[in-house]
C-alpha cells in the first residue's frame, strides 16, 4: 500500500471512528433509560403518599377500635347495674348515661364503615402504584439490555478501528502522519481532503487557475490553498 492509499484509509478510518462515537452517545436507549428514571422517581414519590394515606387510616381505625371496646364495655357495665337496681332515680340516670353511650357506639362503627371502605380504595391505589413501579422497572431493564447489546457492538466497533487505524499509521511517514494528527486536532477530526477537478473536497473552495496548476504538477499530496488540511492531489505516489 503506498503512503497516500494509507493515508486515505487511515481518513476512512477516522470518520468510521467518529460516526460510531457518536452513534454511541445518540443511542435512543440512553434516552429511553433517562425516562424510565424519571418517572421511577415520580411514582416513588405517589407511592410515599399512599404509604402515607395507609398509615393515617390504619391509626384512625385502630384508635376508633380501642375507643370501640372501651364503649361495649361501659354499656355492659351499666346493663348490669340496671339490672342490679330497683331505685327509680339510678334507673334513669344509668338509662340516660346508657342512651350516650350507644349513640356513640353507632357513631363510632359509622366511622369505622366509612374508614374501611377508605381503605380499601387506599389499598387499590397501592396495587396501582406497584404495578406502575414493575411496569417501569421492567422497561428500564429492556432498555438496558438493549444498551448493552448495541453499545457492546459499538465499542467493539471503535475497538477493531482503532487497531486498523494504529497498523495504517505506522505505513505512513511519520512527519506526515504527524502532521495529519495534528490538522485533525485543530479542523474537527478531518484533517486531509483530495482535489476534486477544482475543488477541495473538504472546504469545497474552488481552486484558481495558478494555484490548481501548481498541485498539478506538484507531489502527489500537497496542500489545499484555502482549509490547508493535507491534499491528495493524485492517489499515485
Ligand atoms: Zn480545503
Amino acid at each position: 500500500m503506498s503512503g497516500i492509499q494509507a493515508l486515505l484509509n487511515l481518513q476512512e478510518c477516522d470518520t468510521q471512528i467518529m460516526r460510531s462515537k457518536k452513534e454511541l452517545d445518540g443511542l435512543p436507549e440512553v434516552k429511553a433509560i433517562m425516562e424510565c428514571r424519571a418517572k421511577r422517581k415520580e411514582i416513588k414519590g405517589k407511592q410515599d403518599q399512599v404509604i402515607e394515606m395507609s398509615d393515617e387510616v390504619e391509626t384512625k381505625i385502630s384508635k376508633l377500635q380501642k375507643e370501640e371496646e372501651k364503649v361495649i364495655k361501659k354499656i355492659g357495665d351499666l346493663q348490669a347495674k340496671l339490672d342490679s337496681s330497683s331505685d327509680y332515680r339510678v334507673t334513669t340516670s344509668v338509662t340516660r348515661d346508657m342512651d350516650g353511650q350507644v349513640k356513640r357506639q353507632a357513631d363510632i362503627a359509622k366511622e369505622l364503615d366509612e374508614l374501611l371502605e377508605r381503605q380499601i380504595k387506599v389499598d387499590n391505589l397501592a396495587d396501582q402504584v406497584a404495578e406502575m413501579l414493575e411496569r417501569v422497572n421492567h422497561s428500564e431493564q429492556h432498555h438496558t439490555e438493549h444498551f448493552k447489546e448495541k453499545g457492546g457492538a459499538i465499542r467493539d466497533r471503535i475497538a477493531s478501528l482503532e487497531a486498523e487505524r494504529e497498523a495504517l499509521i505506522a505505513q505512513i511517514d511519520p512527519d506526515i502522519a504527524a502532521k495529519y494528527e495534528a490538522l485533525r486536532e485543530e479542523k474537527n477530526g478531518i484533517g486531509l481532503s483530495r482535489l476534486e477537478g477544482e475543488h477541495c473536497s473538504i472546504c469545497r473552495s474552488e481552486i484558481l487557475t495558478g494555484e490548481l496548476n501548481k498541485l498539478l504538477k506538484g507531489p502527489a499530496l500537497s496542500e489545499c490553498p484555502n482549509c490547508h488540511r493535507l491534499m491528495v492531489v493524485r492517489e499515485e505516489d
